[in-house]
């Protein structure tokens, strides 16, 4: 990895108990960062589970919160319990997200609210209250997808979700601009997540083929990218949607 210093800061991954949003929220921490680690609690409480023993292992700097990005309640509430324990957020990362592919013939409409409500609606509930704790100068990170940028086969409702996430990111940079809040995204191509073991040994082998480097992207080729973009240093970048596509977009 990179080496950077984010001493200090505080930065919150939505999705980070795996992942691309666990190797983001490691490099925080590893560079000095306060992490604060968001999970989905879901009702068997696995996922709770999980990022314990997560946070754990990452040490004491990683802060524990869980929230369903799809409700507006959840995320607010969980926004404020960060400002009451940190004063505030300098860096969002929102990273939660899923797919539910099939041809458009066949998708249904709960498919399409499911992807849609958690890819984003859940972005606008991130950014809407997170933009409410985060300090001036801060950093909003937005994870969009190479789907978004050229749409892949079964993937309308997915495709449709993270173009939206680009063009919300577009807008917020010109009205957090004043803040010195940059906000940015950024389209991974295909990265080696339990997202992807969701899709077919085939078309995953037809995915290979179309990567000029030659291979498929990792976790932490992704997490580089969202640290380049939470720098201090990185501030005139904003707006912008960066690819880590190894070459493809
Ligand atoms: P994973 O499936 O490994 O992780 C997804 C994360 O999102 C999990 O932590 C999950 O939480 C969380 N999540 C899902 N639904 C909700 C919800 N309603 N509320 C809160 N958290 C939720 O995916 P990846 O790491 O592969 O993907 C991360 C991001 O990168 C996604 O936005 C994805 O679309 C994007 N991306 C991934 C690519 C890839 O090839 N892997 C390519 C391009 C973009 P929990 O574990 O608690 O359920």
């Amino acid at each position: 990895m990179i080496r950077y210093d984010f001493t200090g800061k505080v930065a919150l991954v939505t999705g980070s108990s795996r992942g691309i949003g666990v190797a983001t929220l490691t490099a925080f921490a590893k560079a000095g960062a306060t992490g604060v680690l968001h999970f989905w609690d879901d009702p068997d409480g696995g996922n709770r589970r999980d990022a314990e023993a997560l946070a754990k292992a990452l040490g004491g700097a990683v802060h524990l919160e869980p929230a369903d990005v799809r409700e507006a309640g959840e995320v607010e509430a969980m926004m404020q319990r960060v400002k009451v324990q940190f004063g505030g957020l300098d860096i969002l990362v929102n990273n939660a997200g899923i797919i539910r592919d099939r041809t458009l013939k066949k998708m249904t409409l709960d498919e399409w609210h499911a992807v849609l409500q958690t890819n984003l609606t859940g972005v606008f509930h991130c950014c809407k209250y997170g933009a409410d704790i985060l300090r001036d100068g801060g950093r909003i990170v937005n994870i969009a997808s190479i789907a978004g940028l050229l749409g892949f086969h079964g993937q309308t409702n997915y495709a449709a979700a993270k173009a939206g996430v680009m063009g919300l990111t577009r807008v917020l940079a010109k009205e957090l601009a004043r803040r010195r809040i940059a906000v940015n995204a950024v389209a991974p191509g295909v990265i080696q997540t339990a997202m992807l073991g969701e899709v077919k040994a085939d078309v995953q082998a037809e995915y290979l083929k179309q990567i000029p480097v030659g291979r498929l992207g990792k976790p932490e080729d992704v997490a580089n990218a969202i640290l380049f973009l939470a720098t201090e240093e990185s501030e005139y970048i904003t707006g912008h949607v960066l690819p880590v596509t190894g070459g493809w977009a």
